[in-house]
């Protein structure tokens, strides 16, 4: 091996890589992968449920084709984790909520599938804020994750588990959703790079709807190749799902190399100016923007004044599609029941109450008051014209830029318990990364330095038009290259 750098410390390339070489066997890889599971997820708390049975199965596949000879596939081997929103047969998909705690899975996600016929393994299932309904993975009803750079501190969310198991190195890859920011800002409070990709990209088949208009399935990793990798395998059409596009999937490998020479990155520099936006934050922001420019992109200022009324939309929008969405969880054919109940009524209203946390009944309650008779003009009506006036404001700023550069969360990661009994704090997370849900638009955060007082990860977010990822995967490698952040957190370097 490698000196002072175990197995779990691979990247999926190296992974891949070292497999095909026979210098490493899928099942050690496997096993250094629970190994460190065991060792740390008792401090993180990253994953709702380890399924060793299957990591190991895969990876004996991956074991026979190797003894066999056969060509391997682009992730043979590769640890992964999977936001416990998505089903996979073999596990529960409990959506970190009491109402589904025991729910098997019936059928496999669409991505999910995709990444396992990739040659991933999968680890496990990550905890979530309860149906993705969050900024710190404060609301699962199973308790929180915390941030491998510093324990006392939230990971992000809702896709936090994701990110943590990725940051912590318990896996190389992972899966999380993303409906307002929950794939970009757990990314940025967790040193990784995490990607969102355009509204139908990637299938949503097999996982668990929060918003419909709004959700997407992306990748975390701890490169932007291995993130790029991952897209690839999971992007693409699907019959199961109508809202999964046909459009041709870049090779997003190819982008890595093709340098931002001539690439117009426009500066979002209104966006910098939110209140709430750490000085720090700007500051690492405002160098990624000199860094893209030193080394040949043509970079720019642009201001989004609608968007920053995009969180006013999306908290409209988006509890209106989730109380829609949550409906189906009646304690009939899904989940947790009472056993006394009076009558069918009783037995909604009660299973409903006692399966559901706090989070999921405000959202369930604010989505349902803005569709009733009477508001529905007033709010959601209203929401949906502002969407269009972000969804336009975004395709002129794509006339002059191929890029837009913004931070992905106004601050770095905050201490457990900080915001959690403020939602309106809670939701001024998402303040960057929302308007690209409205629009359906593309998205990745990438680390763009260390908070200098904290030692805290900062994230970037470099957005692009629709179906153009390999345009931000492009900036988004250049730099990686050029920054070499050394992104370890404390409890594995320890
Ligand atoms: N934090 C946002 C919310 O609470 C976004 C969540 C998400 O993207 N799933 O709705």
């Amino acid at each position: 091996m490698m000196s002072g750098r175990t197995i779990a410390d691979m990247t999926a390339v190296e992974v891949r890589d070292a497999i095909e070489r026979k210098e490493v066997s899928a099942r050690e890889v496997a096993e250094a992968a629970l190994a460190r599971v065991e060792e740390l997820d008792a401090h993180v708390h990253a994953f709702n449920q380890v399924c060793p049975d299957l990591a190991l199965q895969a990876a004996a596949r991956i074991d026979a084709m190797v003894a066999a000879g056969e060509a391997l596939p682009p992730l043979a081997g590769v640890p992964a984790g999977i936001k416990d929103n998505m089903n996979l047969v073999g596990t529960r998909t409990t959506c970190s909520s009491r109402i589904l705690q025991d729910y098997e899975s019936v059928y496999t996600c669409t991505a999910v599938q995709r990444l396992l016929d990739a040659g991933a393994l999968p680890v496990g299932k990550c905890n979530l804020d309860e149906f993705a309904f969050g900024s710190s993975t404060e609301n699962s009803a199973f308790g929180p994750t915390r941030n491998p750079w510093d324990l006392e501190r939230v990971p992000g969310g809702s896709s936090g588990g994701s990110a943590a198991a990725v940051a912590a190195r318990m896996v190389a890859v992972s899966l999380g959703s993303d409906t307002g920011g929950s794939i970009r800002q757990p990314g940025a409070l967790t040193g990784t790079v995490a990607v969102k990709p355009t509204y139908g990209r990637v299938s949503r088949y097999g996982l668990v709807a929060f918003a419909s208009s709004l959700d997407q399935i992306g990748p975390f990793a701890r490169t932007v190749e291995d993130a790029a990798l991952v897209l690839q395998a999971i992007a693409g059409k699907d019959p199961l799902d109508a809202t999964s596009v046909d459009e041709p999937v870049d090779d997003y490998r190819a982008a890595l190399d093709a340098g931002v020479e001539g690439l117009r990155v426009g500066l979002v520099t209104d966006m910098l100016d939110i209140e709430g936006c750490a000085a720090e934050v700007r500051e690492a922001v405002e160098g990624a923007a000199r860094t893209l420019a030193a080394l040949g992109a043509e970079v720019g200022e642009v201001a989004l004044p609608m968007s920053r009324h995009g969180l006013s939309a999306y908290y409209i929008i988006g509890p209106a599609e989730a109380s829609s969405n949550l409906a189906r969880f009646d304690g009939i054919r899904y989940g947790h029941r009472v056993k006394d109940a009076e009558d069918v009524l009783d037995l909604y209203m009660r299973s409903r109450a006692e399966g559901f946390g706090p989070e999921s009944i405000r959202r369930i309650m604010l989505g349902t008051y803005a569709l009733s008779a009477g508001y529905y003009e007033a709010y959601y009506g209203q929401a949906q014209k502002t969407r269009t006036l972000i969804i336009r404001e975004f395709a002129e700023a794509f006339e002059r830029f191929d890029v837009l550069l913004t931070p992905t969360s106004p601050t770095v990661a905050f201490k457990l318990g900080e915001k959690a009994s403020d939602p309106l704090a809670m939701y001024l997370s998402d303040v960057y990364t929302i308007p690209l849900n409205l629009a359906g638009l593309p998205g990745i955060s990438v680390p763009v330095g260390l908070c200098p007082s904290t030692g805290l990860p900062i994230g970037a977010q470099i957005a692009a038009r629709h179906f153009d990822e390999a345009a931000m995967f492009r900036a988004a490698a250049a730099l990686e290259r050029a920054l070499a952040l050394d992104m370890v957190p404390p409890l594995v370097r320890k």
